[in-house]
């Protein structure tokens, strides 16, 4: 006979105490684990441990799911479903060192994921995204033009200052597509500031089409280039995916028959390698990539 049916009574008290005490998984089975402690002679402490380790799973699952649901990832982007081999010069190891977060985004270090439209580069980073959350990393997906919206309305608002302090609680922000910014000066400025303030602090994952040597219309200040550029690329990794369109590579092969080999861009068509992209030249950690090795800055 379990506690639960032994004493009713009792039972209904526990429970009203356990919902008291935020403890529902400990509610929720105390007494089937209670049962099966009696039915199997548990030492008092190892249906106490039992009971604690449930609680704190479940809450570590609910933890996740939540900052799962405030990253605003793309839905069924992995790295399990990202294609390596369509990226040859993509570095899968380093991708998955890097998935594992630790060290990077403790120091606030910064990804830069550079190549033309439908490479992947979102695909990508919001698989990143998933599993730095999988680990307990706090992430959010967002465009770029969605950001800047909200900062400048806060701006207006007069509680730009709050509004960055605010998305300090994430680890990682994905900026997905800076190119599309328009050349509107308070935006840029907004997103200058974004940077600024996460600098050295917390870590941006930036996608564009173009690497920054077409920046300069992007920021319109040609010393707040520098200073953003400057900023973003000083404890950076850098992921060029210069390929063709993994899309228009799919449908050129369902219309000539598999098996057609991908036509890859080398280094040679490669515009330029990290070092060469630099607005200048006192710079850059990302210079740390051996000359043509790309997506190697950071270990
Ligand atoms: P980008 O952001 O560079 O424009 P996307 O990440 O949006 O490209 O990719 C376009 C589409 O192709 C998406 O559906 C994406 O999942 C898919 N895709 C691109 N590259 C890969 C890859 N290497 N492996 C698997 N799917 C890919
Ligand atoms: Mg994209």
């Amino acid at each position: 006979m379990s506690a639960a049916q032994r004493d009713p009574v009792d039972a209904a008290k526990h429970n009203l105490l356990l919902g008291e005490l935020r403890l529902p998984t400990i509610r929720q089975l105390w007494a089937g684990l209670a049962a099966q402690a009696d039915a199997e002679g548990w030492p008092a402490a190892r249906l106490l441990s039992a009971l604690v380790e449930h609680e704190l799973a479940e809450r570590e699952r609910r933890r996740i799911a939540r900052h799962l649901a405030e990253a605003r990832l793309l839905p069924g982007k992995s790295l399990d479903n990202f294609d390596f081999a369509a990226v040859p010069k993509l570095s899968k190891a380093h991708v998955h060192a890097m998935a594992g977060g630790g060290e990077w985004l403790e120091q606030g270090a910064n990804v830069l994921v550079f190549g033309p439209p439908g490479t992947g580069k979102s695909h990508l980073s919001s698989a990143l995204g998933f599993a730095l959350v999988e680990q307990g990393w706090r992430v959010l997906f967002t465009r770029t033009t969605e950001l800047v919206q909200k900062l400048q309305l806060a701006r207006r608002e007069l509680s730009l200052e709050p509004a960055l302090n605010k998305l300090d609680k994430y680890h990682l922000i994905v900026l997905d597509d800076l190119a599309y910014l328009s050349k509107d000066q308070a935006e840029t400025s907004v997103l200058f500031e974004l940077i600024s303030a996460r600098y050295e602090r917390r870590s941006l994952l930036v996608t564009a089409n173009q690497p920054f040597g077409a920046w300069d219309k992007l920021f319109p200040d040609p010393a707040m280039t520098v200073a953003a550029v400057d900023r973003l690329v000083h404890h950076a990794t850098l992921f060029e995916l210069n390929v063709e369109s993994y899309r228009r590579r799919q449908a050129m092969e369902q219309k000539h028959g598999r098996g057609r080999p991908a036509t890859y861009a080398t280094s040679a068509n490669t515009p330029s390698g990290a070092n060469a992209v630099t607005p200048h030249d006192n710079q850059t950690d990302t210079a740390d990539a051996p000359p043509g090795e790309h997506g190697a800055a950071q270990p």
